[in-house]
């Protein structure tokens, strides 16, 4: 078999705040088309990590690979340029703005779309095709003319899902997708990211070890800004070393 091949590698990767280190010499190795979880104990640099990778923090050593191309210097715009890109976060969204809105407006700016696009009609219907594309995706169609902040939680991430999606991202970073969710919603939204996984890699920080369980092909364990262990799930709850950070699991 081919080696696997790895779209977002971090080799080394270090960050301080004062004399303490959040992440300390992490290496993480995420496969082309995986569904790859990073896991750990509050505190374990999970979020830190991400603002590694997506440059809205400089790293203090190390590097980041991306498709095997050093990104370790380039700036965050950048970064989404490549298409790696975190997902939105539900205060990221426009309250004030219909849920179709919101996805349309994700669109123009993946496409650069300024003033000139209310010029043509074939962009805009273009566009409103597509904005329904996603929202018939994400389950949403039926609250097209929805004010975003009226929506349910649930379905709030599945917005939040879909303006992401709508970047069209190669690489897609989700924080606790599943936080703060009904526990009724879970299954929902799981599916929604497994839909949305299909010609595209997902990093996901996730609590909820059924859900890493049920869609991840990978697991990172991180314990204090290391990685404890990775590989499969089964194999990393195997792990005794982790079976110890978690007591329980
Ligand atoms: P996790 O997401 O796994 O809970 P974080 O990455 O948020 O962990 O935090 C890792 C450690 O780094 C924590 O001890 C946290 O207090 C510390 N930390 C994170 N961000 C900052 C910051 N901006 N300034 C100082 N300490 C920070």
């Amino acid at each position: 078999a081919a080696a696997p091949r790895y779209v977002l590698e971090a080799k080394g990767l270090c960050r301080s705040f004062g004399g303490f280190r959040a992440v300390d010499a992490l290496n993480l190795s995420v496969v082309e088309g995986s569904v790859h979880a990073l896991i750990g104990p509050n505190g374990a640099g999970k979020t830190t990590v991400f603002n590694l990778l997506t440059k809205f923090l400089p790293a203090s050593a190390g590097a980041i690979y991306f498709r095997g191309r050093d990104i370790t210097k380039i700036g965050p715009a950048d970064v989404a340029r490549l298409g790696i890109v975190r997902s939105f976060q539900i205060s990221a969204t426009f309250g004030q703005l219909t849920t179709f809105e919101n996805v349309r407006i994700a669109l123009q700016s993946k496409n650069g779309l300024g003033w000139q696009f209310w010029r043509s009609r074939e962009t805009l219907s273009v566009l409103n095709e597509r904005t329904w594309e996603l929202l018939e995706m994400v389950g949403l169609a039926y609250a097209a003319s929805t004010i975003a902040n009226e929506l349910p939680y649930g379905r709030k991430r599945a917005l939040e899902l879909a303006t992401t999606l709508a970047l069209e991202p190669d690489v897609m970073l989700l924080d606790e997708p599943m936080a703060g969710l009904a526990h009724t919603d879970i299954p929902e939204i799981s599916r929604l990211i497994d839909r949305a996984r299909a010609g595209r890699t997902v990093l996901m920080v996730e609590h909820n070890l059924d859900v890493v369980e049920e869609i991840c092909d990978s697991v990172t364990v991180l314990q204090r800004g290391r990685t404890l262990c990775e590989g499969s799930y089964s194999e990393v709850s195997a792990d005794p070393s982790v079976r110890e950070a978690y007591m329980g699991l």
